[in-house]
């Protein structure tokens, strides 16, 4: 059984986690349509990334969810229950943003337990479970703090404690991460991962950030102006993206020109197949840095010219210009040095690989 349906049926048996459906939802503002038909099927306790750039409907599509805004067609369905019209008060959610939302005049206490004091828990009851919240997200110690000293980090914190403290059914995160610096982000997004697990509570993130969704995620929904382009694990997003959009967007990438036959992609002399084929044409190819390599002594391969070498710890990551002028990356081991400037020829392993219009 795999790992993500033990985590399903678990959390269906201790009934804490809730399936969420989005069937042909479409979105209009005024005469412009923002999402198309969008169509999603997020199981029971799993944590799905909603990724893309800046205005393809991220963030839409969550308040949708959320309930915060109405679909022009379409339905919503949380556990096979239709909530298309359901008020947000009414569809069990806790939400987080990426701004920092909490209130400047309450301690980190007081801002935890507000829904529990909006739905008139009794007074005692409500300070345990806000403490308890906080507890479980590492800020056990700092319940009096108020917003203004608490760092971003411990801020977001707080936001999660939060949207965490009745146990809502579905977590919804919207770029909660975008406001911190590199590393409170990673450590914050390893906790929310954490968290998550432990909670099993079915969790839809989003963000820009590829390296984050593709860190964090069970699966990830790659959104392009208003459309999900696929869905998938990490690995499948990576090794086998269906479009170029998600290839473009999902890793680095070289693009090369290549000449399809048969299906078959012809790249610097390399046969390659193509990812979900093609029809024979001339092309450019999208491949990825871990894919090329210095020739060895004796292979032939395209000639280029080292330009910049990068040291990334466990590996190097070095640009070369070929003859023809494009700039091709390529991943090695960090104790293979390539000097600027020196004449290699290079190779590409026969990895599949996705093509767009020359
Ligand atoms: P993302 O979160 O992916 O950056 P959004 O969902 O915020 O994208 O926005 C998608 C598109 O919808 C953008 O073009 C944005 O300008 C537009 N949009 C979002 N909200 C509104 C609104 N309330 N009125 C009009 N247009 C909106
Ligand atoms: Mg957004």
């Amino acid at each position: 059984v795999p790992a993500e349906r033990i985590v399903e049926m678990t959390a269906v048996l201790t009934g804490s986690a809730t399936s969420v459906a989005l069937d042909g939802v479409v979105k209009d503002f005024g005469k412009t349509r923002v999402l198309h038909e969008l169509s999603l099927e997020i199981r029971a306790g799993e944590f799905v990334s909603l990724l893309g750039p800046s205005g393809c409907g991220k963030s839409t599509a969550l308040r949708l969810i959320a309930g915060l805004e109405d679909p022009t067609a379409g339905a919503i369905r949380m556990n096979g229950e239709d909530v298309t019209h359901l008020p947000t008060n009414r569809r069990d959610i806790g939400m987080v943003f990426q701004s920092y939302s909490l209130f400047p005049h309450l301690n980190a206490l007081d801002n935890t337990r507000f829904g529990l004091d909006m739905r008139k828990v009794a007074k005692e009851q409500a300070k345990a479970m806000a403490l308890e919240s906080l507890e479980l997200v590492g800020l056990g110690g700092l319940a009096e703090r108020y917003p203004h000293e608490l760092s971003g980090g411990q801020q977001q914190r707080v936001a999660l404690a939060r949207a965490l403290v009745t146990s809502p059914k579905v977590l919804l995160l919207d770029e909660p991460l975008s406001a911190l610096d590199a590393r409170v982000r990673v450590q914050l997004r390893e906790e929310i991962g954490r968290i998550q697990k432990e909670l099993g509570i079915t969790t839809i993130f989003v963000t820009h950030d590829q390296e984050e969704a593709l860190a964090i995620s069970d699966r990830v929904a790659v959104m392009h102006a208003g459309r999900i382009e696929q869905i998938g694990t990490p690995e499948e997003l990576y090794l086998t993206p269906a479009t170029p959009e998600v290839a473009a967007f999902v890793g680095l990438s070289s693009l090369l020109p290549a000449v399809v036959h048969g299906g078959t992609a012809t790249i610097w002399g390399q046969l390659v197949p193509v990812v979900g084929g093609a029809p024979d044409g001339e092309y450019r190819a999208f491949v990825r840095p871990e894919n090329v390599h210095v020739a060895g002594p004796g292979q032939s391969g395209a000639a280029a010219t080292i330009e910049t070498s990068v040291f990334l710890g466990s590996s190097r990551r070095t640009e070369a210009r070929l003859e023809s002028g494009e700039v091709v990356s390529l991943q090695h081991p960090a104790d293979m040095r390539l000097e600027r400037g020196a004449s290699v020829r290079l190779v590409i392993e026969p990895a599949p690989v996705v093509v767009t219009a020359a």
